[in-house]
């Protein structure tokens, strides 16, 4: 349990900004690589870890992204103030009053990103619009910013530590959309390297920019099928109701059939009966939901070529995308059971092409 603590703890508070994840990228090849046969990176920047399996049996691809939400300098002001873009889709009330830590060429830098006193915030004061907001690292002047290291391009990352809610499993901390599914995929390759099919463990780059490093990938290796490890929005707090997202923390991994609407994945039938039926034979507590916003790398994964078969394990997460999201380690363990029974039963899987039953 510390072991795995320290892992996923390393795993939140390592910064990757979408664009900028090696940091992560060395965790995952360091844990991955006495997992598998072979590890390399490909280069739009995304980690591929193969363990190759029997001749002729499916070839699975298991991703997870490891970029999360942040920011980026834009410009520096005169009086040594920074403007920055945002990478990702947040909340402009999540950057109010929060501490950053800016990726400069000299090293890391806190920052932190200051409003106007209450005291003094009349109606309709736009202070508080991200196009207003700015990072404040302390300089006198431009120049003094310059000096630190930073730049426009600089990346920022929210400063946040990675900890233990209560007693109850329960964690908390940044990015841990993303990193959960990275965490399930090094937990799930410890107890496959006796596994019958060849399995692809990918970790993507720029999920939360478009999905990007995942269609490169599943263009590349062509797998037979694949399974995407991400997180899915919890419902299961006061400013949430229950038709919005009925899901809760704690109540098991969520098989996700439909994404967004429609317009994410549609789980492929195949994938589906093999999820179900695993969770099933199992008794892994689980949910299965379709989502009517939020989609994966999973969405542009089953589009690459012909149509790659594809299915979504989901965590259930609190608080997406902001850098206090709340998820249960139960689910997670049920997530590491349930892909690696997923797996083992996808090796008996001789055509990938769905017919009426
Ligand atoms: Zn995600």
């Amino acid at each position: 349990m510390i072991d795995q603590f320290s892992l996923l703890k390393d795993l939140s508070e390592t910064p990757a900004v979408s664009g900028d994840e090696f940091r992560v990228r060395d965790i995952l090849a360091k844990e991955l690589r006495p997992l598998v046969d072979e590890v390399r990176f490909d280069k739009i920047g995304n980690i591929i870890a193969t363990k190759h399996g029997k001749p002729n049996a499916p070839r699975i691809m298991i991703t997870a992204h490891m970029d999360e939400i942040g920011l980026l300098v834009k410009y520096i002001t005169d009086d040594g103030f920074i403007s920055f873009t945002r990478i990702g889709a947040i909340n402009d009330r999540t950057l109010i009053n929060r501490r950053v830590v800016l990726h400069a060429k000299k090293g890391d830098l806190h920052g932190v990103i200051g409003t106007k006193p209450p005291h003094l915030r009349k109606k309709g004061d736009d202070d508080e619009k991200v196009a207003a907001l700015f990072i404040d690292v302390g300089a006198k002047d431009r120049k003094g910013v310059e000096k630190l290291g930073i730049a426009i391009g600089t990346y920022v990352s929210f400063d946040q530590r990675f900890e233990n809610l209560g007693g109850n499993n329960i964690i908390t901390g940044k990015a841990l959309d993303g990193r959960l599914g990275c965490y399930v995929m090094i937990e799930a390759m410890r107890k496959l390297r006796k596994a019958g099919c060849t399995v692809y463990a990918v970790g993507t780059v720029q999920e939360a920019v478009g999905l990007k490093g995942a269609r490169v990938a599943a263009f590349s290796l062509n797998p037979d099928a694949a399974l995407v490890l991400d997180v899915a929005v919890a419902g299961d707090f006061p400013a949430m109701l229950l038709h919005e997202s009925p899901v809760n923390i704690g109540d098991g991994p969520v098989i996700m059939l439909v994404e967004g609407a429609g317009r994410g994945l549609i789980t492929h039938p195949i994938i589906r009966d093999l999820l179900v039926a695993a969770a099933d034979k199992l008794k892994i507590k689980h949910q299965i939901r379709v989502s009517d916003a939020g989609i994966t790398d999973a969405g542009s994964i089953y589009l690459t070529r012909e149509g790659i078969p594809s299915g979504v394990i989901s965590i259930p997460c609190r608080y997406i995308h902001s850098p206090i999201e709340v998820a249960s380690m139960k689910d997670v363990d049920g997530a590491v059971k349930l892909l690696v029974a997923t797996i083992k039963a996808a090796e008996k899987v001789t055509d990938w092409v769905h017919k009426a039953s």
